[in-house]
């Protein structure tokens, strides 16, 4: 085992010479490498074969200029990017990113966690992510849709139903994908619907893909407690973000007869003790792209706290679903102090590294995005499935599909941790079911 850890710190010391400057990915290498020690001592051959080595250096990485023109006439320049980092187990598969802080480091270890999370839901799909540095916010229609044409025009020569089949992320939703589909559709001249996911059912797109994530990281949470004999029914829950991820969280934990007692922008957080009002929250965000803090105009006895910390507000469930590193150490402190039990992460990797081990050595119920919010992948390829057949399933069966998908992701990080004598600890669980997959086909494939 020594030797083997040895190793493992040679590969990451090596990952952090060849990728200088990219902090998220670095950290979210190294969470998955600390986790595969006792899975190189089983399988030696994975080493010899330098699995690890290979997993962390992406197939192919694009880069690309996005010029486009605002509604005074003036022109920008962004930055556009798509890192296509593993293929054995299907076309690439990830979301875009369009948000100022976006640059390579983010793409990466957004690409990089993709790999594993596609892998334990079980889907033929491999691993990508991109995005841009583009800022959406305050921009006119007229603006998002000149610049996703722009994007497109650049990304539509490496993508395919067979190749590479991106979807949403932060600042990436029903909107964008439209222009950027209808681009795509321009450029090749083919209805290709499989080529993007997240697309809307009026053309092409699967019911529930805009509720998955929330909603399937809601399933996982409920797995988790059921297998500690305990329910979400009656649980004060905490739901960080407003976006697409935390208002189906919200809702579905809502549907289960939780409460949710707190959300939050990137500005402030809402503390509403009666229960959110979601309608609300749908109208201020969905609708009306507002700020949250307009939720207390309409209900008045809710606290709204600009620049607050929404994990200082006491629940029983947390779910993390705005955005990396936005839960610290401090903050798990005083989760676990307050009470909570369940932590279910909507986001990707919400919890700094110093937060994951709070949680993982309490011994709460802790699900890491890559298995909590595989919900959101897992229907994109339930879309891919119809879009393949030209068929389009009903919201209960495409719901039910999701269910059973959560579940089985649940039981195969479960069974993962106790076969590498660690029962409950879902971080290992996940890194290990998803690295083993690829890590199986990786090797049938050759040197590749
Ligand atoms: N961006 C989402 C994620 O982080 C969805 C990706 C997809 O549907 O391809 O998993």
């Amino acid at each position: 085992m020594k030797q083997v850890e040895g190793r493992i710190k040679q590969i990451f010391e090596q990952v952090v010479r060849r990728n200088p400057g990219e902090a998220e990915f670095h950290q979210a290498v190294k969470e998955v490498i600390d986790c595969l020690g006792p899975v190189l001592v089983k399988h030696p051959h994975y080493a010899d074969q330098k699995i690890i080595e290979r997993i962390c250096e992406p197939e192919r990485q694009i880069i690309f200029r996005v010029p486009w023109i605002d509604d005074h006439g003036e022109v920008h320049i962004n930055r556009g990017f798509r890192v296509q980092f593993n293929s054995v187990l299907g076309p690439y598969k990830g979301g875009l990113r369009f948000h100022p802080s976006v640059y390579l480091g983010i793409i990466k270890f957004l690409g990089f966690e993709q790999i594993f999370k596609n892998a334990v839901t079980g889907m033929p799909i491999g691993g990508a992510k991109g995005g841009s540095d583009f800022d959406p916010k305050g921009r006119s229609d007229a603006e998002v849709m000149r610049f996703c044409q722009s994007f497109m025009t650049e990304l539509h020569r490496h993508l395919g139903e067979y190749t590479d089949v991106p979807a949403g992320d932060i600042g990436v939703g029903a909107r964008e994908i439209g222009y950027l589909f209808g681009q795509f559709k321009r450029m090749t001249n083919r209805y290709e619907s499989g080529v993007i996911t997240g697309k809307s059912p009026l053309w092409g797109g699967a019911l529930v893909r805009r509720e998955s994530t929330g909603y399937g990281c809601v399933f996982f949470v409920d797995e988790m407690l059921k297998a500690r004999g305990q329910s979400l029914e009656g649980m004060t829950c905490v739901v960080s973000g407003s976006g697409n991820v935390a208002i189906y969280a919200m809702e579905k934990l809502q549907q289960l007869g939780a409460k949710v007692v707190a959300c939050s922008d990137s500005n402030g957080v809402i503390h509403d003790a009666t229960g959110i009002k979601l309608d609300t929250v749908k109208r201020l965000k969905e609708v009306e792209r507002r700020r949250i803090r307009d939720y207390v105009q309409v209900h008045r006895e809710a606290h709204y706290s600009e620049g607050g910390c929404i994990w200082d507000i006491a629940c029983q469930v947390a779910i993390p679903g705005a955005t990396e590193n936005e839960l610290d150490e401090r903050a798990a402190r005083t989760l676990l102090a307050n009470g909570c039990i369940a932590v279910g992460e909507g986001a990707n990797m919400p919890s700094t590294p110093g937060a994951v081990k709070l949680f993982v050595e309490s011994g709460i119920a802790y699900g890491p995005g890559k298995a909590a919010n595989g919900g959101g992948v897992s229907t994109s390829a339930l879309e891919m499935q119809q879009n393949a057949s030209r068929d389009a399933w009903t919201f209960e069966f495409t719901e039910q599909r999701l269910r059973e998908i959560m579940s089985n992701i649940h039981r195969s990080c479960y069974e993962t941790a106790e076969e590498y004598g660690s029962p409950g600890n879902y971080v290992i669980g996940a890194n290990i079911a998803g690295f083993k997959r690829v890590a199986e086909a990786m090797l049938a494939f050759g040197v590749i």
